[in-house]
């Protein structure tokens, strides 16, 4: 499946229970995500974010209604949809070789000089300068030197260099401190200026810097609007 832009995400009455439990997680939900639209949903643990976030990708198959990308139901993409669709976990995924490897996966043409840009971009060019092996250094061992937001960094640059349209990323501040959270979604909502941002948190930091903000309770969006009217 191929679509052009703008990307316009569209859920209509979903519904989804997982296949092994009767436990309904969405019940008819509604919502509309324009292109460049930076949208946070917040909820309980346990209310179903990460899954809105897997169906919303295509991941998850609704149970009932629809999750689509122009129209486009999204499970339908399959491998394709990550063209479209970049997803940071809350424990983002490194691969167990070197930065450069990381970062170059699914990016093969990017460049020596792309891969240091997307480093400086996302603030993480110095403390790569300063390995003794630079963008060789293996992560196993740089592992143990990331912190959870330097991590998240990196997940962050390697989604940059992918330069997909829309990007969801889930509770990518859950253990950092009030001023490095707002310093990182700072970054976040610079970097992806005219992408779309899907932003899980159980946070409250840093929702004035969004267009739409959903709470997700009862399988429903509870409450909606304008971070200003809050
Ligand atoms: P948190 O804030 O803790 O990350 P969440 O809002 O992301 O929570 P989900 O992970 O979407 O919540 O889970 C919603 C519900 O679905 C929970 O009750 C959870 O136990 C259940 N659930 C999640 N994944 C599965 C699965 N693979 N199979 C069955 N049930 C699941
Ligand atoms: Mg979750």
């Amino acid at each position: 499946l191929k679509v052009t832009a703008p990307f316009t995400v569209e859920i209509k009455h979903l519904d989804f229970h997982y296949a092994d439990s009767n436990k309904q997680i969405i019940k008819g939900l509604d919502l509309k995500i324009v292109n460049g639209e930076k949208i946070a949903i917040l909820g309980r643990s346990g209310s179903g974010k990460s899954t809105l976030a897997s169906l919303i990708r295509g991941d998850l198959r609704p149970s009932g209604g629809i999750v689509s990308l122009n129209h486009k139901k999204t499970y339908l993409f399959g491998d394709t949809i990550s063209d479209y669709i970049g997803v940071i976990h809350q424990a983002p995924y490194l691969f167990n070789t070197t930065i450069r490897n990381n970062l170059s996966i699914g990016n093969e043409k990017a460049s020596e000089q792309d891969l240091w840009d997307v480093l400086d971009r996302v603030g993480l060019k110095k403390m790569i300068l300063d390995l003794p092996e630079k963008m060789d250094t293996l992560v196993d061992e740089a592992g143990l030197r990331f912190s959870g937001g330097e991590r998240h960094r990196l997940a962050l640059a390697r989604i940059l260099l992918k330069n997909v349209p829309i990007i969801i990323l889930d509770e990518p501040t859950v253990s950092l401190d009030p001023v490095t959270e707002q310093k990182l979604i700072e970054t976040f909502i610079t970097e992806l200026q005219g992408k779309t941002l899907i932003w899980i948190t159980h946070h409250l930091q840093g929702l004035s810097l969004m267009d739409q903000v959903i709470f997700l309770e009862d399988g429903k969006l509870q409450m909606s609007g304008n971070p200003q009217e809050l």
